[in-house]
Parts: C-alpha cells; structure tokens; sequence
C-alpha cells in the first residue's frame, strides 16, 4: 500500500493462541466470546502481524512476530500455526533478510520479537537480518533481563542475546524519530516503555499500535489484557491516542487480529469502531 512517501506492507507471521480471559481482562467472557470464540482450552485466535515501512533509504521492520526458535510443547501450548510467515512474506514482496536496515520492537514479549533470530547452520542461534540495527527502548531491555514472576514467561532471552552479542542492538530512551517521518512513542502500559510506531507522511499518520490496542476489539477504554503491568496507563494513553486517531483519520494497524489487521475509526452511536481495510499478506 503506497503511504505518502512510504510504501507499508502488514505481514502475517502465521496465527497463535492466548487464553481469552487473559486477553480481556476485567471484561466477562460473555461479552468478547461471540466476537472471538474461545476453542475448548478456552483459547483465542491471535495475529501475528508485523509491518513492513520502505522508506526512501531505508526497509524499516516493526515486530518480527513469534519466529520459529521455539520447540514442539511451546508451539502445542500457544496454538502455533505458521501456514503464513513473516520469512514468506518478505520473499514473496522480493525483499531479502539481508535487505532489511531497520528493526523496531515494540516490547521484548516473545510474540513480538520471534524472529529477531534464527538458527545458524551448526545449530546456533543468530539474528535474521544481518545488515540491521534493532531498535528497543533501553528500560525494556533491562526489564527483560530481570522480569518479576509474573512476566517471566512472556521474555525469552534467545530473541535478543544473539543481536546484542553482534552489536546490532540499539537502545533507546523515550520517544525518538528512527528515520525522517518515522517516530516512536513510549506508551508504557502494557509494559512500563511499551512503544508504538508511528508514520507521519504528507499531513497523514499511521500507527502501529502493538499492544496499547492488540486487536479491533480493545477499542473500548475498558478491554484491556490482564497480561499489562500498568493498566490504568493503557486506559489513558488507549483513550488519548485512538481519540486522536478518529480525529485525524489515522491508519491503525493491528498487531493481533487475526482477520481486521488495518484499518481507520468510525464513530457509530457513540461507538468507535473500526471500518476494516482487510490489507495484509
Ligand atoms: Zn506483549
């Protein structure tokens, strides 16, 4: 999709699965199960979309979805299916690993930096995109190295430790402009420095929402996952940002909807909704 001086592409890194409950925190189940039917571990379907920026000088990657580091209990435990995969995608669009200049990773949580890595001929590990600089905020990173017990689970050490060792991760502090019209803003919620992407091209933006939004369902103040550290904060900025993006017309992509991954806002009855794209690949 051509975006003023950008070209965006969203690209599915196949489908997985958390606990519906989780994804919806305080909400009933009642209310999100006809919208997002739970399987009978009571789990629902999530995208894995991340999204492809060609910038002028540069092809920028927000994400890298769940990768394919993980072993057989891991991929039966979430519900992996990668029929679709952020590796496939990129061939199919003609762009190389070694293409990619820029990686942006909203958060360090392993179903957002999956395919920071890959495995080497030996049976190591090394990153995917040889040629790029990563980019994740500092306190992130520092987080991710010592997570309390609760988070634990989410931070695999094996998708980053392979970047850092290279020298290929950058660590950032605040929000930061990676390239001209290209910004990152720190949101904190899900995590404390929780980061979104936004595009800023011609008078319009796109936002890559991450997990401030992770699907078409959370636009509610209230839907938020019982997985945010901070959720009060992810009430807050939720509510500043998608009011700004109804005003403006702002292009939202979706990280984990698995069918409406773009899209702008409508407001219905009093009601924001999203009025689907349906663009990926
Ligand atoms: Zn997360």
């Amino acid at each position: 999709m051509q975006f003023g001086n950008f070209e965006l592409f969203v690209i599915s890194d196949g489908t997985f699965r958390l606990d519906g409950g989780a994804m919806f925190g305080v909400v009933p189940r009642v209310l999100w199960e006809k919208l997002n039917p739970p399987d009978p571990s009571n789990r629902i379907l999530m995208g894995l979309n991340c999204l492809l920026i060609r910038a002028p000088r540069d092809v920028i990657l927000v994400d890298t979805g769940i990768g394919n580091l993980y072993n057989e209990k891991f991929a039966s435990m979430f519900g992996v299916d990668k029929s679709t995969s952020l590796q496939q995608g990129l061939a199919n669009l003609g762009i190389r690993p070694a293409d990619i200049t820029k990686v942006i990773l909203t958060h360090l949580h392993f179903d957002h930096c999956g395919g920071n890595c890959m495995r080497d001929a030996n049976g190591g590990i090394k990153p995917t995109f040889p040629n790029a600089t990563y980019y994740v905020q500092q306190g992130e990173f520092e987080y991710a190295q010592d997570p309390d017990s609760r988070s634990k689970a989410s931070y695999l050490a094996y998708n980053w430790e392979a970047v850092v060792a290279s020298g290929q991760m950058q660590f950032i502090t605040g929000d930061r402009e990676i390239v001209p019209g290209v910004e990152v803003e720190v949101t904190g919620g899900h995590t404390r420095d929780h980061q979104i992407v936004k595009i800023h091209t011609n008078g319009r933006t796109a936002c890559f929402l991450a997990d401030l939004a992770p699907t078409n369902l959370h636009l509610k103040t209230t839907y938020v996952m019982a997985y945010d550290l901070y959720p009060k904060t992810t009430m807050e900025v939720k509510e500043r940002v998608l009011k700004q993006a109804l005003q403006e017309q702002w292009l939202l992509i979706f990280e984990h909807a698995p069918r409406v991954r773009v899209g702008h806002l409508k407001e219905l009855e009093g009601r924001i909704q999203v009025e689907s794209m349906g663009v990926g690949g």
